[in-house]
């Protein structure tokens, strides 16, 4: 079976981790610290900033910050598993230079050591649908609702293949697209597997 899984909010967890070096980011420039969002995605959504406080802020700290970011409770365990037992593990991250100064650099580092077994990385801004079918994954893990629908259209109609939708803080109160199962964490991701693997993987 092939795996891709999302990296930020998936495998690590980001944006939770990521609220240190926000408040640190208004200590060190001396922001009037004003929250106008609960539960949204991305500061400058949460925050009265512009796009370029926001990517001031992540050119600063992102890099930095990327290299800590924790492991979801077993994603790495259940992942590495995976891979012991034959299945091809993607990663595909839409990290790139835009937000990131070397997401290259800094999330093959992660990988490392974190002792994350893959087979293959995709890293910048390539549409995951695509990153499936050249793959020809059967199942898709990423937090993002967009993405896991488009993936899901993709798989549409094709047997044995799964978008599902991690779930995150942001995404914890909106409904699943359609087409889309969502994944409370990686015990529930493990037991969804086992039971579409009994008939599905041939090992
Ligand atoms: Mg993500």
């Amino acid at each position: 079976m092939v795996f891709v899984f999302d990296l930020d909010d998936t495998i690590c967890d980001t944006d939770m981790f990521s609220e240190f070096y926000i408040r640190k980011f208004f200590v060190d420039n001396n922001l009037p610290y004003k929250q106008i969002a609960q539960n949204v995605r991305f500061a400058e959504a949460k925050f009265d900033w512009t796009k370029e406080t926001a990517l001031e802020w992540y050119k600063t700290y992102g890099d930095k910050m990327m290299l800590h970011f924790p492991s979801k409770k077993n994603a790495i365990n259940v992942i590495n598993n995976l891979h012991k037992n034959g299945h091809r593990i993607v990663i595909a991250t839409a990290r790139s230079t835009d937000w990131h100064t070397e997401p290259k650099a800094v999330t093959l580092e992660w990988l490392e050591r974190e002792k994350v077994a893959y087979d293959k990385i995709y890293i910048g801004r390539i549409d995951k649908e695509k990153i499936c079918e050249e793959e020809n994954a059967d199942f898709f893990l990423d937090d993002d609702l967009k993405i896991t629908q488009r993936v899901g259209e993709y798989f549409a109609g094709k047997t044995g293949k799964h978008s599902l939708l991690f779930t995150t803080d942001y995404n914890k109160n909106l409904p699943a697209p359609s087409g889309v199962e969502r994944i409370l964490d990686f015990d529930d991701f493990s037991k969804k597997i086992e039971k579409y693997a009994i008939k599905d993987m041939k090992l």
